[in-house]
């Protein structure tokens, strides 16, 4: 058995059934996603549009493509006729934005929320305050194009295992406040996506319904944990 499909089964032998395995295959060839397909795995996350396209036009297969990176405006028009669900909504104008391009394309695009949870200025993200402000627009309320499944978020990068088990319970709880709040008859609004290969074990314990690996399954990319 290959590597990837040794670790996707052994991934999936640990995750609960309801909880949803993202492939994380960026900077990966196409071999390597093909491979990941023939174990059974059809969920896989690009983090820029452009290689996503590209690698989507040579896999000629029914699988979904999520978007899990920050998504420029002028990049949209790339991965909208086709992808699943796009993780990394960040900003009010960028969800403008993919309404334009949905409408454009005659569908309607899934997207997650992206809620800053990390105490690092890299990661992008809602803070709960833009959330809110957002979730109140009548513009907002009128994107027929959009539909809202949940929330996302990316914990700060550390080995302090406290640090991550806060903020994944912070995106939990304001997952819970927005359901009630914004969505409650709505059960599309149901996914809390959160954990990586380093920490998605502590996500599911604090509720995380999808969970993003790549290294765990492809192999290491190179880079050292603070
Ligand atoms: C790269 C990435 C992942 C996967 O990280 P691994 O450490 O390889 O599991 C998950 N989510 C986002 C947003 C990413 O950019």
């Amino acid at each position: 058995m290959s590597d990837i499909k040794q670790n996707i089964q052994s991934i999936k032998d640990s995750l609960p059934s309801t909880v949803t395995l993202v492939a994380v295959s960026k900077t990966r060839p196409v071999e390597d996603i093909l491979e990941a397909i023939k174990s059974g795995q059809v969920i896989f996350g690009e983090n820029r549009a452009q290689e996503m396209a590209e690698k989507k036009s040579k896999i000629n297969l029914p699988i979904e493509w999520h978007m899990i990176g920050h998504l420029q405006t002028n990049k949209i028009k790339y991965i909208a006729p086709f992808v699943t669900l796009i993780q990394s909504v960040d900003s009010f104008k960028l969800l403008r934005e993919i309404h334009k391009e949905a409408e454009k394309n005659n569908r309607v695009i899934s997207c997650l929320l992206q809620v800053y949870i990390a105490t690092e200025e890299s990661k992008f993200g809602f803070s709960n305050e833009e959330l809110i402000e957002m979730l109140t627009a009548d513009e907002f309320k009128n994107f027929k194009s959009i539909k809202i499944l949940g929330l996302m978020g990316m914990a700060t990068f550390s080995d302090n295992e406290e640090l991550t088990r806060k903020e994944f319970k912070s995106l939990t709880n304001t997952f819970k406040g927005i359901k009630a709040n914004f969505f409650n008859d709505n059960s599309d609004f149901c996914e809390i996506s959160m954990g990586m290969s380093g920490d998605y074990k502590i996500a599911i314990e604090e509720g995380s319904t999808m969970v993003r690996v790549g290294n765990s399954i492809f192999g290491e990319r190179v880079y050292t944990k603070k």
